[in-house]
C-alpha cells in the first residue's frame, strides 16, 4: 500500500497507509488528536526519466562530497588508463 503524508497545524508530520481508493483527506494526529490534513506532493513535471535525475543527482553531489577512493580502478586494462579513441591509426599521432 502507498505511503501517505499528513501535516497537522501544530506542525507534526506523519505518514500512514492506505490503500488508493481508501485515504482520506484528513487524519487524526497521532500526538494531538486533531485532524491533520494530507499532503499533496508535487508532480516531477520533466521530460527526462530517472537515470537523467540519478546523473544530475550524482553530478552535483560530487562538487561537494566527492567520492573517496584508495587506488585507481582495476579495470580490465588493469588500471590503465583508458584510451579517448579505439582507432589504432590514432597511436602514431605525436603526442605532447
Ligand atoms: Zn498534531
Amino acid at each position: 500500500m502507498p505511503l501517505y503524508e499528513f501535516h497537522c497545524a501544530d506542525g507534526t508530520a506523519f505518514e500512514a497507509a492506505f490503500s488508493m481508493a481508501d485515504v482520506p483527506g484528513l487524519l487524526d494526529c497521532p500526538s494531538c488528536g486533531m485532524p491533520a490534513k494530507r499532503l499533496f506532493p508535487s508532480p516531477r513535471l520533466s521530460i527526462a526519466g530517472a537515470a537523467a535525475y540519478q546523473l544530475i543527482d550524482a553530478s552535483n553531489r560530487s562538487a561537494h562530497i566527492p567520492e573517496v577512493v584508495s587506488s585507481p580502478g582495476a579495470g580490465s586494462h588493469g588500471g590503465r588508463r583508458h584510451p579517448y579513441t579505439s582507432n589504432p591509426l590514432h597511436q602514431k599521432l605525436p603526442r605532447p
